[in-house]
């Protein structure tokens, strides 16, 4: 099968058993691979209510049909499960090498079910399937536990590992592969660490056919050399995600004190600038010819990132301009296996509790030596991380001031503030997964291009809905969110797929469908309603200095924009998808 490799393989933990089906390949033709796909397995098998935490939550591994095919950016994987963090259906991206890896062992995906009654590596090699103690990597992190599995694996083994975070059930614990990538967002290293698995690692010797391979790679290399090297994406090879960090800061959107400004006083010390002196080399992840990533050395503190969130919130958000504690501070959660933005947010929450004298957590904001304690302690649930691993909503509630959290479905918000970016608003309000930056590109027209007014909800939930279809094709792909390629791109690489030429309509309704299968997951679980934090939206949350200052959207605004987006994705007042949407999208399965 061309592009496919057609094959599932299924790996039960509580009877040691593992066995290969067939790719669902009506499913794989509606919605390409990767998100749309992997949410229609979702769909299929995680019950309505059902414990985040219960063994019968399935952790499941995506690829997409160009994962090993030599497309840039397209060997990424898609980790998702019923989310431990927010209870709503969890798509969480991750590059490296692990997703061709995958392919060349002969399996689209992967799925995880049950729980292991000892520490487990799940060890696939070909056609070989293994539940091989893990009793010997407890307590590793992951540059150590990567080493140590390469060492009993093989050079050529990739893993997807689980780090300290993971194992104590951290709900924003990470998965982490070729040791800086991260499945970041919602949680699924805590359901790995639920199921007693402390990594996945795989080897395939096979390879991935693609058809008519000479038509394919000639289209393949005009697309790289007209659509790679463009200033669509220089900006993404030149400094990586760090580029935005300044128009952020300058736009009155940066997420400052707990949220409590919208500019960062000392962005100039950990911004792109100021990374770029201290940067080594570039990285990539495999068959990427994009390269964004920055591998980074400040005395003995090496490695990649941080990425502009990790600026954001572990940097601004705690009132942190020290460049040298940032990367440390990032290279501990890297290690720990736990995501940087939930951690700088609630390490920032902890400094304004501790400065108002809610709660002494003996972290301050802009002082670098609790912080830097701050990741180890919350990884481990020792001292004061027992509480911060609360998590943000939990926090706050415990004592007594909720209104200090930002959290969207209990997934702490990244570096966008609505305040200084109204269209953000509906974005983190509607994103599948919680409070989620990654769903829609509105932030982009308003504070980075200036094509529409960031002060205003006027046309932004058709603006977000676009963008939400778009960004759901491109994960189906999987295409990186940072190659700036459009449908014209898509439709000449995905003609090799379907065989056939793909309109625009079509291409967009892959996405559409995508999102409709997250809200209907969402419906099922019944997660809760769409909304935000209150003082990013009432005039007393709005700023009294900064760029963004006195802006503030109303609650009677937001609530309009919100009930446009439901009438606009064609869903009733309560934001459930029509029978007629659902028919139009060809989906089999309701709320
Ligand atoms: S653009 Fe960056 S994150 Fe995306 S695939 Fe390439 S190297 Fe990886």
């Amino acid at each position: 099968m061309d592009f496919y490799t057609g094959r599932v393989l299924r790996v039960d933990l509580t009877s040691g058993s593992s066995r290969v089906e067939p790719l669902n390949m009506d499913w794989a033709r509606l919605y390409i691979g990767g998100k749309g796909l992997l949410f229609r397995y979702l769909l299929d098998e995680v019950a309505p209510g059902l414990d985040s935490f219960s063994p019968q939550n399935p952790l499941m591994f995506f690829t997409g049909p160009f994962a090993g095919t030599g497309v840039s950016t397209c060997s990424r994987l898609v980790v998702g499960c019923k989310s431990p963090q927010t209870g709503t259906i969890l798509d969480s991206y991750v590059g490296g090498s692990f997703a061709p890896e995958l392919k060349f062992a002969g399996y689209d995906a992967l799925t995880i079910t049950g729980r292991a009654a000892a520490p487990t590596v799940v060890w696939i090699e070909d056609d070989v399937v293994e539940l091989r103690s893990a009793q010997k990597y407890l307590g590793m992190e992951i540059a150590q536990l990567e080493e140590a599995l390469r060492k009993d694996l093989g050079e050529q083994a990739r893993f997807m590992s689980n780090g300290p975070a993971g194992e104590n059930l951290l709900p924003w614990a990470c998965l982490s592969t070729d040791q800086y990538h991260k499945a970041g967002r919602g949680g699924a290293g805590a359901l790995m660490g639920a199921k007693n698995v402390k990594a996945v690692a795989v080897r395939g010797t096979g390879a991935v056919t693609v058809g008519d391979a000479k038509a394919f790679q000639a289209d393949l290399y005009r697309i790289h050399e007209q659509y790679v090297f463009t200033p669509d994406n220089m900006w993404a090879h030149e400094e990586g995600t760090l580029a935005v960090a300044d128009a952020v800061s300058m736009a009155g959107a940066m997420p400052t004190r707990n949220w409590s400004q919208g500019q960062f006083v000392g962005i100039d010390q950990i911004n792109s600038a100021a990374f770029q002196k201290v940067r080594l080399k570039k990285r990539a992840c495999s068959q990427c010819a994009i390269a964004c990533r920055n591998f980074h050395v400040i005395g003995d503190a090496r490695g990649e990132g941080p990425e502009f969130e990790t600026v954001a919130l572990c940097g601004a958000n705690c009132g942190i301009d020290d460049a040298e504690a940032l990367l440390r501070f990032n290279l501990a959660c890297d290690d720990l296996g736990m995501d940087t933005i939930s951690t700088g947010a609630v390490v920032g929450l902890a400094m304004d509790m501790t400065e108002k004298g809610i709660a002494n957590f003996g972290l301050h904001f802009g002082e670098a030596e609790a912080y830097l304690t701050a990741p180890g302690l919350i990884a481990r649930r020792e001292g004061i991380g027992a509480d911060l691993a609360l998590g943000a909503r939990a926090l706050a509630a415990k004592h007594g001031c909720p209104e200090l959290a930002v959290e969207v479905k209990n997934l702490e918000l990244p570096g966008f503030d609505p305040r200084g970016a109204f269209g953000m608003s509906l974005a983190y309000a509607t994103a599948d997964r919680g409070g989620c930056h990654q769903r829609s590109s509105v932030m982009a027209d308003e504070i980075l291009s200036g094509n529409l007014p960031p002060d205003s909800l006027d046309g932004k939930a058709a603006v977000n809905i676009r963008s939400q279809n778009f960004i759901a094709l491109k994960n189906s792909g999987i295409w990186c969110e940072f190659w700036a390629l459009g449908l014209d791109e898509m439709r000449q690489l995905l003609r090799h797929v379907w065989k056939r030429e793909p309109s625009d309509e079509e291409l967009m309704k892959v996405g559409e469908r995508a999102w409709n299968l997250s809200r209907i997951f969402n419906l099922r679980q019944e997660v809760e309603s769409d909304t935000l934090p209150a003082k990013l939206v009432k005039e007393s949350g709005a700023f009294t200095a900064g760029p963004s200052a006195h802006r503030f959207i109303g609650m009677e605004r937001f609530l309009e924009g919100l009930a446009e987006y439901y009438r606009l994705r064609g869903w009733d007042e309560r934001g459930v998808p029509t029978e007629a949407k659902l028919a139009e999208l060809e989906i089999d399965i309701r709320a």
